[in-house]
């Protein structure tokens, strides 16, 4: 990199501040995928001044800039070349008193969404996003990609839970948007767009977030089930019982038995079927809701759907349930190279989707192993594929690659979104077409060239802007 621009920068954020070794401009030039990259050097700033001066240098020099926070991201969304400065955030991790009358809270970009739920655990109430990777992902992540998770049938995604955004223009300049206001209908909502902007239209810095208090009770069930019929079955059942659903997650007994043998966590449930559904709900204090909740149960057991189940009440048992399904992705991650597909269609659809699916993966035979699980009540299954067969990763690739053309255009007969809450990055942005119509894809041109004329945020991700100068 330039040395002029290197000197500039190490005046701004501190010599200490400006990492050039390989090792770490691999690190922070790619993300929790390993899509390969590497940043020309990495600038961790301290302060919102700090990363308007950086962008500042970053228009004058003309050097692309990648931002990053906990880099768990899973669409190659940081992927960088050795012409780019990785700008990370971690360090931008101050958390103001919640304002517990508001139920706000102010933080920086850098801070781990589980600190954030663990500072606001103290005032009785949570910022809903909840995600396996939370002890890493930061807000400035979760907001960059409008995070989901494992609650957002109660609770939505991300972007709901968000009244103000601080934010740098890549000239620089410092934006405050909504001022943390609960109404504010004056014109177009530029707080919305960035988020979900993956770090190509401005660089977030702070924001404030909306808060609730966490259910009271909750109760959890794993059941064992033996086909998509029956676990869409159990959905409906689930739908139009007497308690507040926040979590419908399901996963095949191949990833189980994969986070068994690689993570060393075990199930309970004797009598196994393919499937898993892992449910979590709210319940009220009070006896005759949870006898009702009983009698759902033992409705729902009599039905003959079900293989085997548990209960869990105590937050211990909770958390090992949650454990099998939570510990999916790291299971796969340390098995080998992994390809993953975060894929959106109407709940309704889901079963058939997944089913037609997998008789697809049966059909054109690719050299690899398929691990389905994921958020099944948002309609949002994830499909991963393991180079379990040791494959050079360009044969991997291709394999995939073969399933993939078949994949999207079946995706589409279902009206389905090639990305549900993961993001484009690099690694989809050859098949956005198949979410996006082209008036929407022109509206995109002319909303990057309005934020970042010179195509210096995060250049190559979502799609190829086309940029005039
Ligand atoms: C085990 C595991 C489980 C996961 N589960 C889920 C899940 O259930 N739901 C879900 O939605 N995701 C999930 N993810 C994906 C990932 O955790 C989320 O996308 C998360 O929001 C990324 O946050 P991050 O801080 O790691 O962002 P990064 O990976 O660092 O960056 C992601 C994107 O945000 C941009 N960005 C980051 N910070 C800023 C900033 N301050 N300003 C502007 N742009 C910025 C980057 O440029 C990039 O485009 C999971 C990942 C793992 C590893």
């Amino acid at each position: 990199m330039n040395p002029e621009f290197l000197e500039k920068l190490r005046a701004i954020v501190g010599p200490s501040h400006v990492l050039i070794s390989e090792e770490e401009r691999l690190q922070y030039g790619r993300d929790w995928t390993r899509t390969p990259g590497i940043s020309g050097a990495v600038a961790l700033p301290k302060s919102t001044q700090e990363v308007s001066a950086v962008l500042k240098l970053c228009s004058d020099f003309k050097i692309p800039v990648i931002p990053s926070g906990g880099r768990t991201g899973l669409a190659g969304a940081i992927t960088a070349t050795d012409r780019d400065l990785a700008l990370n955030l971690s360090r931008l991790n101050r958390i103001d008193p919640v304002d517990t009358l508001g139920r706000t809270v102010r933080v920086q970009a850098g801070v781990t969404t589980q600190a954030l739920h663990e500072h606001c655990e103290k005032e009785g109430l949570t910022w809903p996003i909840d995600l396996a990777a939370k002890g890493t992902s930061e807000i400035g992540g979760n907001l960059s990609t409008n995070a989901g998770g494992v609650r957002v049938i109660r609770y939505g995604m991300a972007r709901r839970w968000v009244s103000a955004i601080q934010a740098v223009l890549v000239s620089g300049e410092v934006i405050e948007l909504n001022q943390g206001l609960e109404k504010n209908n004056t014109g177009y909502d530029l707080l919305q767009l960035l988020i979900g902007s993956e770090g190509t239209l401005a660089v977030i810095t702070e924001a404030t977030l909306k808060l609730c208090p966490p259910p009271i009770h909750s109760r959890v069930f794993l059941f064992s089930i033996r086909d998509y019929e029956s676990l869409n079955y159990v959905y409906e059942k689930v739908r139009s019982a007497p308690f507040t659903l926040t979590s419908f997650e399901f996963f095949s007994d191949k990833c189980l038995k994969q986070v068994e043998s690689k993570l060393g966590r075990k199930c309970k449930l004797e009598k196994r079927g393919a499937l898993l559904a892992l449910i979590d709900v709210e319940v009220g204090p009070y006896s005759q809701e949870k006898d009702k909740m009983d009698q759902w149960l033992s409705d729902l057991l009599d039905s003959g759907r079900i293989e085997d189940g548990l209960a869990a009440d105590s937050s211990s048992d909770q958390t090992e349930a949650w454990g099998l399904r939570e510990g999916i992705t790291e299971s796969l991650q340390v098995s080998g190279l992994v390809r993953k597909y975060d894929l959106c269609v109407p709940v309704k659809l889901c079963a058939d989707f997944l089913k037609e699916a997998e008789a697809l993966y049966s059909k054109i035979q690719i050299q690899s192993e398929l691990f389905v699980f994921g958020h099944y009540g948002d309609g949002s299954p994830h499909l991963n594929f393991l180079n379990s067969k040791g494959l050079s990763p360009e044969e991997f690739h291709s394999e995939i690659n073969r399933f993939e053309k078949a994949l999207y255009p079946l995706l589409k007969t279902f009206h389905g979104s090639v990305s549900a809450e993961h993001g484009v990055g690099v690694l989809k942005k050859n098949w956005v077409v198949y979410s996006r119509t082209p008036a929407e894809l022109s509206l995109y041109q002319a909303i990057k060239r309005a934020f970042d004329p010179n195509g210096l945020l995060n250049p190559g991700k979502i799609i190829d802007f086309s940029i005039s100068s």
